[in-house]
């Protein structure tokens, strides 16, 4: 099942090659889709590969595919959390709800280290650390997963369109300044639509 989400996470980032990059078009050079798209594509070729790894092993490989292929700021930022995300899961068989937070954190935590962006500065985290949080605050509710999916998903909807509003202050899109605000950032799309089709596999 772990292998399945993945694989519908590269199919719905190739599904939305074109998008993704007109979005980038707008307030970056316009690769976002073209670059994720790579990455994913090979993903998918070496799924076969990852059928007997186990799930910290699985993260890793795809970490350095992402850093390796995609290139970009994407591509290490990305190639960065899912190395993060392997690191954090080394050992880990059972995965229940503090493993997911624990996952999503070392995510996050690895973006920061790389890209050294906070929340608010248009970029993917505006979609990851609203989601982590609500997640964490859910949980700490005694919500499960199951009832909470489609709030993470509006959630991570709301977060990643709320990036219009926002001045670029890291990466390409900071050379716009006040002209980037009006347009969504790409990276904060991606990591919607990830998340989207997580919410959306589980159950
Ligand atoms: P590049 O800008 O090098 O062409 P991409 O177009 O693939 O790379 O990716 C751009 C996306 O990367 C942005 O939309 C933004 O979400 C994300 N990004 C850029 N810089 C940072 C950063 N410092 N921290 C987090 N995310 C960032
Ligand atoms: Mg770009
Ligand atoms: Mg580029």
């Amino acid at each position: 099942m772990f292998l399945e989400i993945i694989e519908k996470i590269s199919d719905e980032i190739i599904k939305n090659e074109e998008y993704l990059t007109e979005l980038d078009r707008e307030i970056g050079d316009g690769d976002h889709g073209v670059n994720l798209a790579r990455g994913f594509t090979e993903i998918k070729n070496q799924l076969v590969n990852f059928k007997d790894l186990p799930v910290s092993d699985v993260y890793t490989k795809m970490g350095m595919i992402l850093l390796t292929k995609v290139g970009g700021a994407s591509g290490a930022l990305y190639g960065t959390a899912f190395m993060s995300a392997g690191t954090f899961l080394k050992g880990k068989t059972e995965f229940d709800n503090q493993v997911l937070l624990g996952t999503l954190n070392s995510m996050i935590e690895g973006i920061q280290r790389r890209g050294k962006a906070v929340l608010g500065e248009k970029t993917m985290l505006d979609t990851v650390i609203p989601t982590y949080d609500f997640l964490k605050k859910s949980f700490d509710d005694g919500k499960t997963l199951k009832d909470i999916k489609d709030e993470v998903i509006e959630v991570a909807k709301n977060s990643m369109e709320g990036t219009k509003d926002i001045i670029a202050t890291k990466g390409r899109a900071s050379y716009l300044g006040e002209r980037s605000i009006g347009h969504i950032d790409p990276g904060a799309v991606s990591s919607y639509l990830m998340i989207k089709v997580v919410c959306e596999s589980i159950f």
